[in-house]
């Protein structure tokens, strides 16, 4: 160690002042005793205003012969000093704790992109920004060892470096010098609490259709624990290479980030840049009358048709206003969204642009593309054999949008922890020592092939989409896609999609606003507009919900419950947002309820009587249409049993139907339903049999 360098941190920590003329850094370590604390944090900036020369030695020069490792130990040396002039007694306990005291730095102005990793940076103090997707238990790593020769009985310490366990190659004693064996002295030894992290590349900043690049990281005393999977954080530290481990193998560049420091980034859409230019065209955009009509157009304009799918996403990605209640309830401005739909309908093509276009889109499939799939996992990490808590899709796109494709494929674990992860917006996982609670504030938009290959309008929701009702009721809005032949609609679909193929993009599909500015509207829209409901709108929403209800009392079929009150009032505000207003009117309402009660229509509308009824979502069937269908059935069971033949004949089925007061209209829809299902079939007109 230099002991100039030394020094020179010394009157750093002594003598300098902030703009306010007050010692920050002497006042920090004079604190550090108070609260336990073992490191001092210093802004590189600084640094560098009270002794460039100094600062300029934590940059890596080789014909210099400088090295930034050496300059932190300087500084950590230099801590210790001033703190023991501050506080002998807490250096003195420390040590005997084996507690060592550390620097951290940050602001380094070296930030290199995750995906420019390269040999050139080894050994230098880097700053890397990225998403923390795996975090391993802590575990105590041996930082010096305490070795006992098994034939003199004399001890020496060793120095273990990168946590590569080392013994000592000979005794020490020279009446002995023998080359073994060895017996660590575990309780004399010193340790530190060690944790590895992955950290990968942010969503954002990820090229379309790229597998994100991940580095890892070790976290050592007091720095473990304090970022969270999911966490997006910016990690200083300096690049090492593992070693190899074995010879023969190719010396391969395989790094890994030793941390000085690292922190958590909690702020919102910082990501995308707006400069003054922009934000005036985006409030000049957003005092378009027609604003709604023109971003709903945007959407995808190489799709055709699907107005009322385009609108609902088009409110989702703009999201309602996150809150928490005074009581403390959480309630989640983001709004759910689900597509099923025949095959071939482009619903992955939908996906695909939402992705690019929403501000920190995440685009997976159920199918899992990676072992932590949708939430979280607790798997060993392949680089220490330890257990670590790995973050899902929905975890790392936390205050963004999760485009989740096949989503019915789902595994298992998820299909049990997506519940939470809807509704409450966290997942919780408890597993092999590792407690955690993570963040997963997104809005889901989802699509999923229909269970039977093709949706059947014949069967109700559930029966078609492959997912428990739990789940299902969870989404705000539902909507079907059904690739049914229409000439007209054919025709033109077809023009549109040939149009585009020839190039005839601008007269066809021209988007209203491009995909870049529409971005940096809905980043802006988040960033900036908090919309609350007026009274009206107050109102509005009441009275919906209250007429909806009384229809409820009438005919015992369930058309709404509380939950969606709750989506109604998250989809008014995102349709605030999207004209940037503050308010939310009765425009706005009117616009939610009519996505919700479209969506309602799609999938809750029973197929016999055509009322929406909520229990068509969750059961497949109305309470009492279940029991009248159930009349019915068993009706043809017992005149079949009768029959020698097991025909039986419709008017008798009518007639034997109205004494139990099922009207005949009914019998008709049910005996065609049940032809449908292949339930029944007609050997002769006006007569069933069971099939
Ligand atoms: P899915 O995921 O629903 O099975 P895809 O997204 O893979 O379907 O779409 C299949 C193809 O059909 C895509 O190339 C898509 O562009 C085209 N396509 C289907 N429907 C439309 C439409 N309405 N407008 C334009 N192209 C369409
Ligand atoms: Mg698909």
């Amino acid at each position: 160690m230099d002991i100039i360098n030394i020094e020179r941190f010394r009157d750093f920590f002594q003598g300098y002042q902030d703009e306010n003329g007050r010692y920050i850094y002497i006042e920090q370590i004079q604190r550090m005793s108070l609260e336990g604390l073992t490191s001092l944090i210093v802004d590189y900036d600084d640094l560098l205003r009270f002794d460039p020369e100094l600062a300029g030695k934590l940059r890596r020069d080789e014909e210099q012969n400088i090295d930034p490792e050496s300059t932190i130990e300087e500084a950590d040396s230099a801590l210790e000093d001033v703190l023991k002039i501050e506080d002998r007694s807490y250096v003195l306990e420390a040590q005997k704790k084996k507690e060592a005291f550390h620097v951290r730095f940050f602001n380094i102005p070296m930030l290199v992109d995750l995906r420019r990793l390269r040999a050139v940076h080894l050994g230098h103090f880097i700053a890397i920004e990225g998403i923390i997707i795996r975090q391993s238990v802590v575990k105590p790593l041996l930082v010096e060892g305490k070795f006992q020769c098994n034939i003199c009985g004399e001890a020496q310490t060793i120095s273990q470096e990168e946590g590569i366990y080392r013994e000592p190659s000979f005794c020490v004693n020279p009446e002995c010098g023998k080359k073994g064996l060895f017996n660590l002295l575990a309780e004399e030894s010193k340790y530190t609490d060690l944790q590895s992290i992955s950290i990968q590349e942010r969503p954002e900043t990820l090229p379309p259709g790229q597998i994100p690049r991940t580095v890892p990281a070790r976290l050592v005393g007091d720095l473990v624990d304090t970022v969270r999977a999911g966490d997006r954080a910016i990690a200083f530290g300096i690049l090492k290479m593992k070693k190899a481990e074995k010879r023969g193998r190719l010396a391969t560049f395989d790094p890994w980030l030793d941390v000085n420091f690292i922190s958590s980034r909690e702020k919102e859409f910082e990501e995308i840049e707006i400069d003054p230019e922009t934000e005036q065209q985006i409030i000049e955009l957003s005092r378009d009358l027609s604003i709604h009509r023109r971003i709903i157009r945007s959407i995808a304009p190489s799709i055709y048709g699907m107005e009322i799918i385009k609108e609902a996403l088009a409110t989702v990605l703009f999201g309602g206003v996150s809150r928490v209640a005074p009581d403390g309830m959480k309630q989640r401005g983001e709004s759910n969204i689900l597509i099923v739909g025949d095959p071939g309908v482009a619903k992955s093509q939908l996906l695909q642009f939402i992705y690019r276009l929403a501000p920190r889109g995440l685009l997976t499939s159920g199918k899992a593309s990676s072992a932590a799939g949708l939430t979280a996992a607790v798997l060993r990490d392949p680089e220490t054999g330890e257990f670590a808590l790995e973050a899902g899709a929905l975890v790392l796109a936390d205050r963004g949008i999760c485009a989740i494709d096949e989503f019915d494929k789902m595994n298992p674990i998820d299909r049990s922890s997506i519940h939470e992860a809807m509704e409450q917006q966290t997942v919780s996982i408890a597993k092999a020592g590792i407690v955690a609670q993570l963040n997963a504030r997104t809005a889901i938009i989802a699509a999923a092939n229909p269970r039977f290959g093709r949706y059947e309008d014949t069967r109700p929701p559930v029966e078609n989409i492959n997912l428990p009702p739990t789940i299902l009721s969870r989404f705000d809005l539902l909507f079907v896609i059904k690739d049914e032949p229409n000439e007209e609609v054919d025709r033109k679909m077809a023009r549109h999609i040939l149009e585009l193929r020839r190039g005839h993009i601008l007269e066809v599909a021209e988007p209203a606003i491009s995909m870049e500015l529409l971005r940096k509207y809905i980043s802006y829209a988040k960033q900036h507009i908090q919309p609350s409901l007026t009274d009206e709108a107050m109102e509005r929403i009441e009275q919906f919900y209250l007429d909806v209800r009384k229809e409820t009392d009438e005919t015992s079929a369930i058309a709404i419950t509380p939950r969606y009150l709750e989506a109604i009032i998250r989809l008014s505000e995102s349709q605030a947002r999207m004209a940037l207003k503050e308010d939310v009117t009765i425009d706005h309402v009117e616009a939610a309820i009519n996505l919700l009660q479209t969506s309602l229509e799609q999938v809750g509308k029973d197929p016999l009587t055509g009322r929406v009824d909520i229990d068509i979502l969750l059961s497949g069937t109305t309470k009492t249409t279940r029991s009248k269908m159930q009349t019915i059935i068993d009706i043809i069971k017992e005149e079949s049993r009768r029959s020698s033949t097991e025909i039986v004949s419709v008017q008798r089925l009518k007639d034997l139907a109205k004494e139990q007061n099922v009207e005949e209209d009914f019998v008709d829809k049910v005996l065609e339903q049940l032809r449908t299902n292949g339930e029944i079939y007609s050997p002769r007109d006006g007569f069933v049999k069971l099939a």
